[in-house]
């Protein structure tokens, strides 16, 4: 991607708790660093307590629009576009169609899976265990369940299992390539995420690599011909085009195609 279309949809705030800056930080960012639109696609609240440690609160949701049109007057130069990064709960999708995007106007929703439904039918986490291939399994399936939800205009991070999966199987390739098929059969873009590679390595099996992306997930996503977004996914205004361009390498690396730009227009 050139320097004049330099787009992110992948953008954090302070109110999600673990980031840093608001929205008119990002920007001032952005148009330093030559980024022409930007997203922000902060942790989404619930309308209940959960996982709410990690994401801002319900009530907080108009200083989230309030700060996004101030740096949309503050930076006229910039098409700022205003979303929100989801999990996948069917319980929920009501919630994030009508309030999220119908009541206060967000334009998309970012898939992020950090919890998925396991077999027996509880939620679990990502971290804090060696993930098998049983729970491989699982939060395949989960994805797969996210991306036909129809719900989002991509999926960020699709390989994040790579924080707590080691080695590799014929199963991990199995389930990788069913998150692949069902991307190309919904025509959903995944993300190639640039927070993952600016995170601590991990050492797995003798060697030290990304916690994710993960190759050998994006060496399928080619063969499957899936296509990408790149994001910086910032939670730092600093961190607004970080890594981004590297991500672009990974997309290069296995012939897949960015489609930022499409997306872009695709966005009302
Ligand atoms: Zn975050
Ligand atoms: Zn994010």
């Amino acid at each position: 991607m050139d320097f004049s279309s330099r787009i992110n949809f992948h953008t954090h705030t302070r109110l999600c708790k673990h980031a840093d800056g608001e929205p008119i930080d990002y920007c001032r960012e952005a148009v330093k660093q030559g980024v022409s639109v930007l997203g922000f696609s902060d942790h989404t609240p619930y309308p209940v307590k959960r996982w709410e440690t990690v994401r801002m609160d319900l009530d907080q949701m108009p200083l989230y629009v309030n700060g996004i049109e101030a740096a949309r007057r503050e930076f006229p130069q910039l098409r700022i576009i205003m979303g929100m990064e989801c999990e996948y709960d069917p319980a929920y999708a009501n919630f994030f169609k009508d309030v999220l995007m119908g009541e206060y106007g967000c334009r998309y929703l970012v898939g992020a899976i950090h919890s998925y439904v396991d077999r027996n039918g509880e939620w679990k986490g990502l971290y804090g265990y060696r993930m098998t291939d049983e729970n491989l399994r699982d939060f395949a399936d989960h994805t797969v369940a996210a991306i036909q939800s129809g719900l989002y205009l991509f999926m960020a991070h699709p390989d994040v299992f790579g924080v707590s999966y080691e080695g590799w199987t014929a199963e991990a390739t199995a389930c990788c390539r069913e998150i692949c098929k069902a991307a190309v059969a919904a025509d959903m873009p995944l993300e190639i995420n640039g927070y993952g590679l600016r995170k601590k390595l991990k050492l797995d099996e003798g060697t030290m690599r990304p916690q994710y992306p993960l190759e050998k997930f994006w060496e399928i996503v080619g063969e499957e011909g899936v296509k990408a977004v790149v994001s910086s996914d910032a939670h730092r205004p600093i961190d607004v085009w970080s890594n981004t361009d590297d991500c672009v390498d990974w997309a290069k690396r296995h012939g897949v195609e960015i489609v930022n730009e499409l997306i872009a227009e695709k966005i009302e």
